[in-house]
């Protein structure tokens, strides 16, 4: 291979930085409640205003969800954890420092095993995850210029940085999709990339195929959606490769993703300018982490997105149904109720993902706002199971039942659905239908084996899908071979 050839190759190597909102009662260091669309400046106070004097408190339970989020990533737990102040200024910024945490983070050396879309598993190491309070907002008014919301300073967040082991824009999103349910799971936070309850940072480069050195880096910021995080990866892989495919070096730098543009501009970001002189916060002692805490926290851990996988390919189901089961989890509780009532694992399934994703879909609703219940669809299915009506009868009422909630069985008796799967009883529908198509009858007898399709539809028709349907093509074929 010649070595243009060679370095036309790139492997693309991305690192992410995310932030999650922890879904505490209050904030990080003050007793304000944590809020999401409140009036602004509702919830503030000397402390998150960072009023001279006011002295910060750690929030016991922000650091149990941080460590709850640390273990549901399998991160060791630092026994001593203390605050770093990060210094910079910015108007959403009262106190001119941000407490985070520098060389003790809470978590180190964890790992998260992200299920690739193509198959298989991508297990990123996960580098640190530390605990930090998060900044105001800024609202940019055309008439009245920049105005500063603190409901949002001081609420607390945890930083989780991903070693550089994400190899493609796509893989970057399946991680963000992996993370967000095991947060979920872990129940720390309600993880809204719209409400700004995750956001992502992404770290960038290219490499020769087959190199071991890496890149420069490009951190890329502003994107708030999977989507736009994925679409400014791609796009950025894509100016890097041309760049050096023209002989030029890639910088490394900040850039900003212009979501409308749909591309990435050069930023001269805070964090570029600044050296943020880390230090100790002298208001805060370090903090001990007590191993018997972690244990218990570790024990109150519910089963992990993984291992739910895992568990529902065990019990049959594809890889693909697992997984949009789990990644839904209150369509994987449902499923799980269902389980719970001795529903057959693939129906059940097989419902939930056709079926009423598909009318949750077209409503563009979803499962909590309808009225369907486990006890609901196990007997439905148990219907069908029985026989006592088609499974195009069981479609039919379907939509009424999550509508309203409504018992399958008395439906299937007040409208006489029931599956008509009676000899006699059908044998006579057969000869009044065959009766009525005497072309088609005269097709099959010549040879047109595929009238045997229709008439059995006519069948289905006349009994407005009501019989059985082995039954009505065994009847049809009897009598037209009559
Ligand atoms: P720091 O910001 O502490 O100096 P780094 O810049 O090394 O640390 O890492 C920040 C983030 O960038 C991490 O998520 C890491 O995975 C990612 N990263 C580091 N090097 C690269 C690289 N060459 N290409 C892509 N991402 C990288
Ligand atoms: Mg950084
Ligand atoms: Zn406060």
């Amino acid at each position: 291979m010649s070595r243009t050839e060679a370095t036309t190759q790139f492997e693309t190597v991305i690192g992410l930085e995310v932030h999650v909102e922890l879904s505490t009662e209050t904030k990080m260091f003050c007793a304000c409640r944590v809020t999401f669309g409140e009036p602004p400046n509702t919830h503030v106070c000397p402390v998150c205003l960072g009023l001279p004097g006011a002295l910060p408190v750690p929030n016991r339970r922000a650091v149990e969800f941080a460590v709850r989020a640390a273990l549901a990533l399998h991160c060791e737990i630092a026994p001593v954890t203390k605050f770093d102040r990060k210094n910079y200024h910015y108007p959403d910024l009262p106190k001119g420092y941000q407490i985070s945490q520098y060389d003790r983070p809470l978590g180190t050396g964890g790992y998260l095993d992200v299920p690739l879309p193509e198959g298989g598993v991508r297990r990123v190491r996960i580098r640190r995850l530390h605990l930090e309070e998060d900044a105001g907002k800024s609202l940019h008014d055309p008439r009245l210029g920049t105005l500063v919301d603190l409901n949002r300073a001081g609420v607390p967040l945890i930083e989780i940085v991903s070693e550089p082991d994400l190899r493609s824009p796509e893989e970057a999103r399946a991680y963000l999709q992996e993370l967000r349910n095991v947060m979920l799971y872990a129940g720390v936070s309600d993880v809204k990339m719209e409400e700004g309850s995750l956001r992502c940072d992404a770290n960038i480069s290219i490499r020769p195929a087959g190199s071991r050195e890496f890149g420069a880096l490009v951190e890329i910021k502003n994107m708030n959606s999977f989507r736009s995080v994925k679409q400014a990866l791609e796009y950025e892989a894509e100016r890097q490769r041309a760049l050096v495919l023209s002989g030029e070096r890639v910088e490394r730098e900040t850039r900003h993703w212009n979501e409308r543009a749909g591309r990435t501009t050069p930023s001269r970001s805070k964090e570029e300018a600044h050296d943020y002189r880390y230090f100790p916060d002298p208001d805060l002692v370090p903090l001990r982490i007590d191993a018997e805490w972690v244990e218990s926290i570790r024990r109150s851990l519910p089963e992990l997105p993984a291992q739910r996988r895992a568990r529902y390919e065990g019990l049959g189901l594809s890889a693909y149904d697992a997984a949009v089961l789990v990644d839904e989890r209150p369509l994987a509780d449902f499923f799980d109720a269902c389980l719970a009532l001795g529903a057959d694992a693939k129906q059940a399934a097989n419902w939930l993902m056709v079926e009423l994703q598909g009318l949750l879909n077209e409503k563009g609703r979803e499962l909590s706002a309808t009225r369907l219940t486990p006890e609901g669809l196990v007997a439905l299915l148990r219907l069908i199971e029985e026989g006592t009506i088609t499974g195009r009868i069981a479609k039919e009422i379907f939509p009424e039942m999550v509508e309203s909630g409504a018992d399958p069985r008395s439906l299937v008796e007040a409208r006489g659905l029931s599956q008509i799967a009676d000899r006699e009883e059908l044998l006579r529908v057969v000869r009044e239908v065959l009766a009525q198509h005497p072309a088609a009858v005269e097709d099959y007898r010549k040879g047109k084996t595929n009238a045997l399709g229709f008439l059995v539809g006519q069948v289905m028709k006349a009994t407005r899908g009501r019989a059985n349907p082995g039954l009505a093509n065994e009847l049809v074929r009897r009598v037209l071979e009559e």
